[in-house]
C-alpha cells in the first residue's frame, strides 16, 4: 500500500511557551521548532508498515512556512521515501490544511493517510476528522495499535472508557496517539541520505484552495501563574492545610 502521512512543524514540545508582549499569539522568532510529537509517532507507524512488508511508498507531506522542509527531512530520515512542502506564510486554519491534504490524496491516491492525534501548538484534533469528512473515508483517531488483516486495518483506540478495536477498510484515515509506538532517532548516515531524497515545494495556489483565514485571533494571553507550592511536615499539617484552603473557597 501506498501511505501519506501529515506533519507539522510546531515550536518544540521542550521549549517553554511564551505569548508575544503584544498578545497577537505565541512567540515562534528564535524559537527552538520540531515535528509535532503525535506526528513523529505517526512516521514510525508508516515506517513499520513499510518495514513489515504493508506499504511500498511513504510520501510525507507538510504546510508551512519553508522551514518546516526541516520536519520533512526529519521524517525522510526515519525512513519516509519523498517529501512534498506545500509552502504557506501566515495561519493556515485546519479546514485548509484538510482541504489541502485532501489535494495532496487526489494527486497521490493513497491507502492510507496517517495524522498525528493533535498539533500541540493549537491543540485543535480536527484535521483527521475534516480529511475523512471530506473524502467520505473511514477514520479511526487515537490509534494505539494499527494490524494489517484481509486487505484492511484492525485499528485498536484509546477511548475514554479504555481500548475500543475497530475494522476500517482502505482506504481511510487514522491519526495516531502516543503509545502507537516509539519512535527512532535517525541515525546520522539516515540523516545524510534524507538530503538525497525527492522533496518537492509547491505553493497553495497550486492547489486551488483559498487558504484565506476565517477565524480572527482577538487575543492570546498566558494562563494565570500559579502560586508556588510549600513543603509539609507530616500528614496531619497537609489535612489542616487542605481544610484551610477549602473553607476559604467557601467564604469566597
Ligand atoms: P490538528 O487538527 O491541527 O490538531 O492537527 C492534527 C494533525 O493534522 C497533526 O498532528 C498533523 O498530522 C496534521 N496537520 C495539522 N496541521 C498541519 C500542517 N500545517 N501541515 C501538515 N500536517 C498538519
Amino acid at each position: 500500500m501506498k501511505i501519506l502521512v501529515a506533519v507539522k512543524r510546531v515550536v518544540d514540545h521542550a521549549v517553554r511557551v511564551r505569548v508575544r508582549p503584544d498578545g497577537s499569539g505565541v512567540e515562534t522568532d528564535n524559537v527552538r521548532m520540531s515535528m509535532n510529537p503525535f506526528d513523529k509517532h505517526a512516521v514510525e507507524a508508516a515506517v513499520q508498515l513499510a518495514e513489515a512488508g504493508h506499504a511500498s511508498e511513504i510520501v510525507v507531506v507538510s504546510i508551512g512556512p519553508k522551514q518546516s522542509s526541516d520536519v520533512i527531512l526529519t521524517a525522510l530520515a526515519m525512513g519516509a521515501h519523498r517529501g512534498l512542502l506545500i509552502e504557506a506564510d501566515g495561519r493556515v486554519e485546519t479546514l485548509a490544511v484538510a482541504k489541502l491534504l485532501k489535494a495532496v490524496v487526489a494527486e497521490e491516491k493513497p491507502d492510507l493517510v496517517l495524522l498525528g492525534k493533535q498539533a500541540v501548538d493549537d491543540d485543535s484534533n480536527q484535521v483527521g476528522q475534516m480529511l475523512a469528512g471530506l473524502l467520505d473515508w473511514p477514520q479511526a483517531t487515537f490509534a494505539s495499535e494499527i494490524k494489517v488483516v484481509d486487505g484492511g486495518l484492525e485499528v485498536t483506540r484509546e477511548v475514554d472508557y479504555g481500548r475500543l478495536t475497530i475494522g476500517v477498510s482502505l482506504p481511510a484515515i487514522v491519526t495516531a496517539d502516543l503509545r502507537l509506538n516509539t519512535p527512532r532517532n535517525a541515525a546520522l548516515p539516515m540523516v545524510m541520505k534524507a538530503r538525497s531524497k525527492p522533496l518537492a515545494v509547491r505553493p497553495v495556489a497550486a492547489f486551488g484552495v483559498d487558504a484565506t483565514p476565517r477565524l480572527k485571533v482577538e487575543k492570546v494571553s498566558p494562563p494565570a501563574e500559579r502560586p508556588g507550592g510549600r513543603t509539609v511536615a507530616s500528614v496531619a499539617e497537609l489535612a489542616s492545610a487542605i481544610r484551610s484552603e477549602l473553607s476559604e473557597l467557601e467564604a469566597r
